[in-house]
């Protein structure tokens, strides 16, 4: 059998006509109670689905939405620093490229890594554990999922859990392309919001997380990871780092069910030595030499954190830090949210 593949000119929302593959474009990841949900990110307003695109029911605004491969394309582009363009032309932003599976990265991948997430797996399965409390199927968003992040195969384990993996990027896993900014769903939609290593890439964590708010149930869960000891990543696209009370503030809306390092000195000190290394070199060919040679030479350091990732001193120099919490009618207040550092003064 011979698959022809359907090309179709695509108006996008910057007004450039697109050449897409139009193949499987009736949402074939998106359940109905998805489909129903979404809103127009540039309005809130009702949306009116067609086979090639989402179209804002608002006469005030009348977006329009295109859909790429099956996947929504829900972004404000007056207000997303992410392109339509960029995304239906598969432009690298800041993610990498899905691996080729060639020579060279075979061969990266036998040598270990600088990185170590020690707390994730338990975390998520702390977060599903707290989620099944509140009920049995829960509806989770997860926002920077284009690729399966770590642990969160904890969460795909469990059949029941429907997540809703999206991201500003196409990937192997991403059903709908959004911006946090402007999560394109009505209010009070989902159980649980997973948010891990993305609020350090988005110009305003604050609205992201009032976002993130909004979308969530009355007594719904959120689930973040957040760097604070970690150098620029992604170029251009990092933006942000916390301290561990900064990031419980960036949540004050929520109330607090456990927070602290999931990623720890070592992992830092690892990170440290290698940007040190990195900042003598401009040469591409030599940073990746360095990158290796960093890597080879300093993989042993993340282990240090089993040890010390429950320390509080590990919680003044860690590279990342989690934190879970309910939804609150109430933010804590200034005064009260500097009782919660738990490090060594
Ligand atoms: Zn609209």
């Amino acid at each position: 059998m011979e698959f022809q593949k359907v090309m179709r000119v695509v108006s996008t929302l910057s007004g450039n006509e697109q050449l897409v593959n139009m193949d499987s474009m009736t949402h074939p990841n998106l359940s109905p109670w998805i489909l129903e949900s979404l809103r127009c990110p540039s309005c809130s307003g009702a949306l009116d689905r067609f086979d090639d695109s989402f179209r804002c029911h608002n006469n005030e605004c009348r977006a329009s939405h295109p859909v790429v491969n099956g996947i929504p394309v829900l972004i404000d582009k007056k207000a997303s620093i992410f392109s339509i363009d960029d995304i239906l032309q598969d432009r690298k932003t800041f993610f990498p490229r899905a691996s080729t599976g060639g020579l060279r990265s075979r061969l990266s991948k036998l040598i270990p890594t600088l990185s170590l997430n020690v707390r994730a797996e338990k975390n998520y399965e702390s977060f599903a554990e707290t989620l099944f409390a509140k009920c049995p199927a829960p509806r989770v968003l997860v926002l920077g999922g284009s690729i399966q992040g770590e642990g969160i195969r904890v969460l795909l384990r469990h059949a029941t859990i429907e997540l809703v993996e999206t991201d500003v990027v196409l990937g192997p896993r991403t059903m709908l392309i959004c911006d946090a900014h402007n999560i394109p769903f009505a209010g009070a939609t989902f159980d649980g919001v997973v948010v891990q290593a993305v609020l350090e890439h988005v110009v305003d964590p604050y609205r992201c997380v009032q976002e993130i708010h909004r979308v969530l149930q009355s007594n719904g869960l959120v689930y973040a990871e957040t760097p604070f000891m970690q150098q620029v990543h992604g170029g251009k696209y990092d933006f942000t780092r916390f301290t561990h009370v900064g990031h419980r503030r960036l949540f004050r809306d929520f109330d607090e069910l456990e927070s602290g390092a999931v990623c720890g000195p070592g992992m830092a000190l690892a990170w440290a030595y290698e940007y040190f290394l990195l900042s003598w070199f401009r040469n591409p060919l030599a940073r990746k030499f360095v990158r290796l040679f960093a890597r080879v030479t300093a993989f042993y350091l993340k282990y240090f954190d089993y040890f010390l990732i429950d320390r509080p001193g590990a919680i003044d120099a860690a590279s990342a830090y989690y934190f879970m919490g309910r939804k609150s009618p109430r933010p804590i207040e200034d005064r009260k949210l500097i009782n919660t550092y738990k490090g060594l003064p």
